[in-house]
């Protein structure tokens, strides 16, 4: 079948992931799911497969490490790479590394290079991302109370994190801490560069998610900041930039978790439909029910419209535009578009849909959270909505491009 939304290049490189994933990561899911010791030993065996294979980071460009062609050719492996939960690990593309290698790669200074994202990429460790504070609401940050007080060379931070992925295990924090409470609000805070070992860091516990602990990479942790001393050479970018950095992170790190849900969507939706087809219910399969093909109707416009919106969005960004609008309209849109059909799915297949017997469960799980990370739905709508109508009181209007 051809695929007019990509280049041949592409669609090839794509092939070879899909190969891998087929050989290594969808037999293996379950055993990965288990997050025991085993499993951890089965990833990392997995993640030299994929290093072998050449298949390694394809979030960040060879200079930094990885194998990435930008943003459309990494949308493009998405679709494949996306479809299993685990598969963003076995590739060395998870979230919250992968952002973290990008404002590494773009902001950070040789020695950061050599001493943060170096290792990062190369999957010899894990960092995290620590800026929501259960304390203030997290989807406006210039509330966030997390302090940084210079005193000589050294930054002394105090402050209170929760949600902080993957902290449990982690080499690192970037952490988003307000250095000069006085300034304008959004040059209050600064991006600093704290090793987990720092005496004063503490991973408080893993916070339950829907019932779910986690382990490793799979955690959302709290974690408190005491009196922690690291040297200014760990800021990353200048002092006060802490919220552009933050947009430049969760910028592209929203258009890869749609990537990701591209996948997963796709993953439902072919689920949903076989299962119609074959299972029987009052005469006929459910796929003969109008109900059922509304849902199948339904979930192939809306899949088809978050992977149009992706396209744009990741082109405008490799044109070197920031895509605001783009990049909130499709988060908002598509984290609704994933929990709808993969609910789609779960009920079309009946309680079968709630046991482990097919992936719908774990990913029912995942998807749920899509609506509130890295910003709120109604967060975004906002966003896109003001910036319209702002152009529209300027007299501009707004054109479809
Ligand atoms: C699975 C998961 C992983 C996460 N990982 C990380 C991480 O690695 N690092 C990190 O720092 N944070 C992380 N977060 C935190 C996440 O970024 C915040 O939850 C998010 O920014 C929202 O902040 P909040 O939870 O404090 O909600 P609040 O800001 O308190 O908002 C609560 C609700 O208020 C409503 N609301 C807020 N503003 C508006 C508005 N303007 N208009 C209308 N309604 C509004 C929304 O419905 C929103 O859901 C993660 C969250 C989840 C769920």
């Amino acid at each position: 079948m051809t695929n007019s939304l990509f280049s041949p290049e592409y669609l090839d490189a794509r092939g070879r992931y899909r190969a891998f994933m087929d050989e290594h990561v969808y037999p293996n899911e379950a055993a990965i799911g288990r997050e025991d010791a085993a499993a951890l030993a089965l990833v990392e065996e997995l993640r030299g497969r994929a290093r072998e294979a050449r298949l390694w980071a394809p979030h960040v460009p060879p200079e930094a490490g990885g194998t990435g062609l930008g943003f459309l050719y990494y949308a493009c492996l998405n679709e494949e790479i996306g479809r299993s939960t685990y598969a963003q690990l076995v590739f060395g593309c998870q979230a919250p590394d992968a952002g973290n290698a990008e404002i590494l790669h773009l902001f950070g200074t040789d020695e950061q290079k050599e001493g943060f994202l170096r290792p990062l990429v190369a999957g010899e460790v894990r960092s995290f991302f620590s800026m929501t504070e259960p304390e203030v609401a997290g989807s406006d940050p210039t509330l966030l109370r997390t302090r940084a007080v210079r005193e000589g060379d050294e930054w002394v931070i105090d402050g209170h994190k929760w949600f902080s992925s993957g902290a449990d295990g982690a080499a690192f924090a970037v952490v988003f801490a307000i250095s000069d409470p006085d300034a304008e609000p959004h040059r209050r805070g600064t991006m600093i560069l704290v090793p987990a070992d720092a005496p004063g860091v503490e991973v408080v516990r893993a916070v339950p998610v829907m019932g779910h602990v986690g382990r490793g990479w799979s955690t959302h942790c709290e974690v408190r900041y005491t009196g922690v001393r690291v040297p200014v050479a760990n800021t990353l970018g200048a002092e006060g930039d802490a919220f552009r950095i933050a947009q430049k992170r969760l910028g592209p790190g929203r258009i890869h978790h749609v990537m990701r849900w591209l996948g997963q969507m796709q993953r439902a939706f072919e689920l949903m439909c076989r299962y119609a087809n074959e299972r029987e219910a009052f005469g006929g399969p459910l796929a003969g029910k109008q109900t059922v093909q509304n849902w199948v109707a339904d979930s192939a416009a809306e899949i088809q419209a978050c992977r149009l919106l992706t396209m744009d969005a990741a082109r405008k960004i490799d044109e070197g535009s920031e895509a605001r609008v783009e990049v909130s309209l499709l988060k908002s849109y598509a984290a609704r578009v994933l929990c709808d059909v993969i609910d789609r799915a779960i009920q079309v297949h009946g309680a079968r849909g709630l046991t482990d017997e097919t992936p719908l469960a774990v990913m029912s799980l995942m998807a749920r959270g899509a609506r509130i990370y890295d910003g709120p739905d109604e967060v975004h709508r906002m966003v896109v909505a003001r910036r319209i109508l702002r152009s529209f009181s300027d007299g501009a209007g707004w054109t479809f491009s």
